[in-house]
Formats: structure tokens, C-alpha cells, sequence
């Protein structure tokens, strides 16, 4: 079975600044790391490559050079084969920028490496945050998908998805090959050994550029082929000065409360 993992590269913080005079992410500055949810995702696959013999996990993230690191610490920790996809072209992309650039990538190392039955992503990434990206691709390449996964395991050409809902959890099957975006799983993503880190640090990774694409369409891809576009980004101000009721009693507090959030068309 191959199952493929997209991974990103964020920077190791959520408190994200941006620059208020282009509106994109700085990235300067900021240590990087293999998005957490990334993380849950690649430790799912492997547990699931474990189980399953003759089986391989392939990575795929796109990013500037840098995101090679990245890669380099997914295959200290389970996977076999990294890919990185990585052009001039590709920069600014929106999500649905992204996830076609994925997408066509996906078909790509279908062709190197035979069918993938399972996509992995994480739910969202916690730079950009915006949990669109997986369930695009699935429909990018016509693929069921499952989302907020927190358990995924495969039975015969069934994947099985233990995924939060609301309240409680719901258990979800689909046919194989399908898309599964995962949050936090119970199990933590293992850590590397000496060994796995040195032969990762050796180890090739296959880089994918827009002219590696058959049939890429460059008009959909990078900032102008992006629908979406930020006008304005602001931090928004917090009101420190809290108000605090105490009427003497919880009952007369409450009865307070209710009538100022009625005064204040809250409620
Ligand atoms: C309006 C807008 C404008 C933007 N402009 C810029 C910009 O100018 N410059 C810039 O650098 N960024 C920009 N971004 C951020 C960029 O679009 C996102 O980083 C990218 O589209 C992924 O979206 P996300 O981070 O919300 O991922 P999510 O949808 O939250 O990610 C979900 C999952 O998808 C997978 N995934 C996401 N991105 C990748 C990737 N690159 N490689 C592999 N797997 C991936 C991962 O598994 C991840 O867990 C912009 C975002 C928006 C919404």
C-alpha cells in the first residue's frame, strides 16, 4: 500500500506577523518546524505502513528550499521518499492555488510511484490556518474524503476513521484511495534516533518544479493565479477593562448580567 503525507513547513510559533505593507506572512526571524498536525498525520501512516507489509509512506510538501528540512525530519521519523515541490511560480499561492499545485504533484508521484491508496493531511496547517487545503485536493482529484480525523486504521480496501464530531466522536469508512485530514491523535508522532537522523540528513529528495507537470496550468497557480487576496490585516485591540458584576448574591448577579447583555442587544 503507498500512502502519500502532505506535510508544510510552518514557523514554530502561532503568534503569526504579518508585514502591513504586502499583507504576506514574515518569515524571517522565525525557526521552522513540521506542522503539528502533519506530525499526527505521519505517525498515523507509519503505524499503518507497520501493519501492512510491502507497504511505503512518501512525503510531499511544497515550500521555498528551506522546506527540505522538513522533509528531512519526516524521514528521520517513518517515511521512504520525500518529495518537494518547489517553483518561483508557485509563491503566493491561496489555498486553492495550493492545493491545485498539489494536486497536480499528487499525480505526479502517482506515475513514479504506483497508485496511492491513502492520502494523509493534517486538519490545518497553524500558520495560514485556514483547514482548506486537504479537503480541496480531494475534490481537486475526485477522491472521497474524511475529515478532523483523531484514528485511522485500513481493512482490506476500506480506511476506517475514528473523527471528532460535535459531541463525541463518529466512526467513518470510505474505499480506498481517499483523502483523510487528521488532528490530534491520542498516540504522540515518534521521535528520531541518532541513525534515523543521520541516514535522513543523506537521504535524496526529489524535487518537483512547474516544468515537471504535464498538463499544469501556471494561470492557476502563485499570486495571480490566487482568487483570493488580503486588503487589509490589523490586530485587533483588546478591551482589558472588564467589568465585574457582584450584586451581593449569585442569583442578583445573574439577574444583572442578563439585564446588561439585554440593554446591549447581546441576548
Ligand atoms: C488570502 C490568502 C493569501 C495568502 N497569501 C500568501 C502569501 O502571499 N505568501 C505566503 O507565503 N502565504 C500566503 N498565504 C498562505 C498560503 O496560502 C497558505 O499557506 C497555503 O495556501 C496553505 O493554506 P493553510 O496554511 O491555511 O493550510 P491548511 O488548509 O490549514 O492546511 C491543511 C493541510 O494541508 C496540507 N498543506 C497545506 N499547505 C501545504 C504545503 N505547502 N505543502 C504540503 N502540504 C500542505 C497540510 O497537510 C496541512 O496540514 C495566503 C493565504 C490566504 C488565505
Amino acid at each position: 500500500m503507498n500512502i502519500l503525507v502532505c506535510v508544510k513547513q510552518v514557523p514554530d510559533t502561532t503568534e503569526i506577523k504579518i508585514n502591513p505593507e504586502t499583507n504576506t506572512l514574515i518569515r524571517e526571524g522565525v525557526p521552522n518546524i513540521v506542522n503539528p498536525y502533519d506530525g499526527y498525520a505521519l505517525e498515523t501512516a507509519v503505524r499503518i505502513k507497520e501493519g501492512s507489509a510491502g507497504s511505503k509512506v512518501i512525503v510531499l510538501c511544497m515550500g521555498p528550499a528551506q522546506a527540505q528540512t522538513a522533509l528531512r525530519e519526516c524521514l528521520a521519523v517513518g517515511a521512504d521518499k520525500a518529495y518537494l515541490v518547489s517553483d518561483k511560480i508557485f509563491g503566493g499561492s491561496d489555498t486553492l492555488a495550493t492545493s491545485y499545485i498539489l494536486s497536480e504533484a499528487i499525480k505526479k508521484v502517482e506515475e513514479e510511484e504506483g497508485r496511492l491508496d491513502l492520502i494523509f493531511c493534517g486538519k490545518q496547517a497553524i500558520d495560514g490556518d485556514t483547514a482548506q487545503v486537504g479537503p480541496e485536493m480531494a475534490e481537486h482529484l475526485g477522491l472521497p474524503q474524511i475529515t478532523y480525523g483523531i484514528e485511522a486504521e485500513v481493512d482490506g480496501d476500506m480506511v476506517k476513521v475514528k473523527r471528532e464530531a460535535e459531541v463525541g466522536y463518529t466512526i467513518v469508512g470510505a474505499k480506498l484511495p481517499c483523502l483523510v485530514t487528521m488532528t490530534q491523535t491520542f498516540y504522540e508522532p515518534r521521535y528520531p534516533t541518532i541513525k534515523s537522523k543521520m541516514a535522513a540528513k543523506k537521504a535524496k529528495i526529489a524535487t518537483l518544479g512547474a516544468e515537471d507537470f504535464a498538463s499544469i496550468d501556471t494561470g492557476r497557480c502563485g499570486l495571480k493565479g490566487s482568487p483570493t487576496k488580503v486588503k487589509k490585516t490589523f490586530v485587533p485591540v483588546r478591551n482589558k477593562d472588564g467589568l465585574i458584576i457582584d450584586e451581593g448574591s449569585l442569583e442578583e448577579s445573574t439577574v444583572k448580567l442578563v439585564s446588561l447583555l439585554s440593554d446591549a442587544a447581546i441576548i
